[in-house]
């Protein structure tokens, strides 16, 4: 990296931020979005509000500073003009324009024009400006390409940074066969990564994107169909669907199942008794009674003389998943073990021992299930809690386990994925929907604070608090870095604990702290030892605290609709009622923040929040902040026009490329392999 001028220690740990490591990374690292400056006008035809661009020459500069909150700022005003006119510009804290606008000289401004208070004339504000003749011609009249930023990284100076690595990208390997590229006419790598940055026009634009966007989601579909064909491949335990048996276990059970839940138990009987291998996955939110189908369906294994294995990303959740499923395994029949990093070694060989004797139906631990030396008698059904993505070596131990026969693989996730997105994301995975609560539940009631009403929400927290309930707060997003987030909750903890609720038990939770040391944080939260867990994002995953009413999220607007949601999730697992308060930044939510805080309030389930999520950040973000990485590419940032079209059509290319013959593009296998797919097993 420190190859390109400019790029200091310092800005090397920034970029490091933003997951640019390497020249590669950096040309990969696609704009989120271009600002349309390409139109340049005379001075007189400026409009209010549109977004232009002048060609003008420097009459005078001055700066003047004006107190703010956070001190003097200084404010550059300048007047300019051209053939047409004159014209006045305004830049705040951005003292270095005063001195590159030299007088008499010629320059590009871009920026959006406003009415000047007081009857005044109009004003550009904060526009980019440059040199007309010595200009780089990247930051004006133009689509300028405007990136993700964290602090210190602007889209100028990135901006600045690509052009230089550009000659690069010709170097750069390109999964794309060129078969491929064209077949569907597609312009090379090189020209692609170059245009997608920098484009003449939107129709350039349109078509670079097409092309990196093909070629990941090439990758992808290729990872699907090889998936599938090897998952096909292996035989499967039957477990016969033995009607008075399902009805048995339906009626064991202390309550009346949901639609939904008939429906997705029907279908995982179905997939059971078929000789191949099932990958379903059933999505739902929490509550939704995800861990009852599965139960279910352990049972149903067992009776055929199968044995389940139940993982849990983490050890709290395991022993969690344990506790909600012993009573229920119990009254049907089925015995089960907990296994976990602290079972007693004497306990894990009794455990052992009873798995291979089939004397032990199912072992509910963490995915070090599939890595221990565990050898069930004969493996049926393997169910994996929260989408967990299988490598390579996982899904050869877990075949293994099984002898000559792979298991059934069912995945749960709590995170909706708007159907639309499905066949990408799951591409080999059938997918169940519990999309119907289990009656009796009460939406958890949500509100977005102003912060006049901080203090009264403080106030609420002390009632509920007072009421024998307890509460979380979530601290707000501090850019990538797990230290800084660490640090911000530290200190909000402290402050709530001095200076807002000095009598009450507080409690701090933050990813910097030991795996142990979490776990023994949350059991003690929810034994009740404390009134209010302060958190950072780590509390996400599915923790049950049935005691807890408020969920008090800081910083709101930084979180995406998923996490919020999921945030959420969190409370109104007990009888009481419970409630969201959404906080925003000091100067308020923008526009966009406003519409996913006020989704919140007006939706309660993960799919409405899922397709309004869609509306507004587009399929190439949702997919991107899903973790979804296709080899080297960052995300799916690029797929902007990802639409069914494009995955049909990649789904069709690599169909070709498959019966063609695989083996005549390596690197494409490779980077398929590469690729996890969630909850898919073989
Ligand atoms: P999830 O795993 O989707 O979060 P669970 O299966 O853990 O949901 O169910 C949440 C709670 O609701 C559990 O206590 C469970 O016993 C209960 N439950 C599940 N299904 C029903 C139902 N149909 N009617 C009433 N309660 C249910
Ligand atoms: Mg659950």
């Amino acid at each position: 990296m420190t190859a390109l001028r400019a790029v200091t220690p310092t800005y090397v740990k920034r970029l490091e931020r933003v997951g640019v490591h390497t020249i590669e990374d950096l040309l990969r690292y696609y704009p989120r979005r271009h600002e349309d400056y390409s139109k340049t006008v005379p001075v007189v035809f400026l409009k209010e509000d549109a977004k232009q661009t002048v060609k003008v020459r420097v009459e005078r500069v001055s700066v003047r500073y004006t107190r703010s909150r956070t001190g003097n700022r200084p404010v550059t005003e300048a007047i300019l003009s051209d053939d047409s006119g004159r014209m006045k510009a305004m830049w705040f804290n951005q003292p270095w324009v005063a001195s590159a606008l030299s007088p008499g000289d010629e320059f590009t401004l871009s920026g959006q024009v406003k009415k000047q208070r007081g009857g005044g004339g109009l004003v550009m504000m904060s526009a980019a400006i440059e040199h007309a003749d010595r200009g780089s011609g990247l930051h004006t009249a133009r689509l300028v390409p405007l990136y993700r930023e964290v602090q210190g990284l602007t889209s100028r100076w990135i901006r600045d940074r690509v052009a230089q690595a550009l000659p690069l990208a010709a170097g750069m390997r390109d999964d794309l066969p060129p078969e491929v590229a064209e077949r569907l006419d597609l312009p090379p790598l090189a020209e692609a990564i170059a245009q997608v940055h920098f484009p003449a026009d939107h129709e350039e634009l349109n078509l670079a994107r097409r092309r990196i966007a093909i070629s990941q989601l090439l990758v992808m579909q290729l990872a699907v169909l090889v998936s599938r064909e090897e998952r096909l491949r292996h035989r499967a335990p039957v477990v016969p669907y033995d009607v008075e048996r399902a009805r048995a276990i339906r009626d064991a059970l202390p309550f009346t199942l949901t639609n939904a839940q008939r429906k997705s138990a029907h279908a995982i009987f179905t997939d059971l008794a078929e000789p191949r291998p099932m990958a379903r996955l059933l999505q739902g939110d929490v509550g939704s009674g995800k861990t009852a189908v599965a139960a279910m369906a352990v049972a149903m294994t067992a009776a055929a003389g199968h044995q389940s294995l139940f993982m849990a990303p983490t050890e709290i959740l395991a022993q969690q998943h344990a506790r909600t499923l012993r009573p229920l395994l119990q009254r049907l029949g089925v015995n089960m073990e907990l296994l976990v990093g602290s079972t007693p070694a004497s306990a894990r060989r009794t455990i052992m021992a009873g798995l291979e004797s089939g004397f032990i139906n199912v072992v509910v631990g963490t995915h070090a299930l599939i890595e221990d030396p565990v050898k069930p008698r004969s493996l049926g059904l393997v169910i994996a809690d929260e989408q967990h993505r299988f490598g390579v070596g996982q899904r050869e131990a877990l075949a293994q386990k099984g002898g000559d026969l792979f298991p059934h693989v069912l995945s749960m996730t709590a995170t909706p994925i708007p159907r639309t997105l499905q066949l990408t994301l799951y591409g080999d995975l059938t997918v169940s929907v519990l999309d119907e609560m289990p009656p009796g539940r009460q939406p958890v009631e949500t509100r977005v604070v102003p912060s006049s009403a901080r203090a009264e929400a403080y106030d609420f927290v002390r009632r509920q608090v007072q009421k024998g309930q307890q509460a979380f707060v979530i601290c707000p997003l501090v850019e990538d870095s797990e230290l800084l987030q660490a640090r911000s909750a530290t200190s909000e903890h402290q402050r709530l604990q001095e200076e807002v609720f000095p009598d009450l038990r507080l409690a701090l939770l933050h990813g910097r702290m030991k795996a142990g040391d979490k776990d023994a944080i949350m059991e003690a939260f929810k034994a009740g030892d404390y009134d209010i867990l302060v958190s950072t994002s780590v509390v996400e995953v599915g923790v049950d605290v049935p005691n807890a009413t408020v969920m008090m999220i800081e910083g709101a607007e930084r979180f995406g609709l998923a996490q919020l949601h999921q945030f959420r999730g969190r409370v109104g697992r007990g009888s009481e009622r419970a409630f969201c308060l959404l906080f925003s930044g000091e100067d308020g939510p923008g526009e966009g923040d406003n519409r996913r805080l006020q989704a919140m309030v007006a939706y309660s389930s993960g799919f409405d929040l899922a397709e309004v999520d869609l509306g507004i950040r587009g399929p190439g973000d949702v997919l991107g902040g899903s973790g979804m990485q296709s080899g080297h590419d960052s995300g799916l940032m690029v797929a902007g026009l990802l639409d069914a079209r494009l995955i049909s059509i990649a789904r069709e290319e690599a169909e070709k490329l498959i019966a063609g013959g695989l083996e005549r593009h390596p690197h494409l296998v490779e980077a398929a392999r590469a690729f996890r797919l969630p909850g898919s097993l073989s």
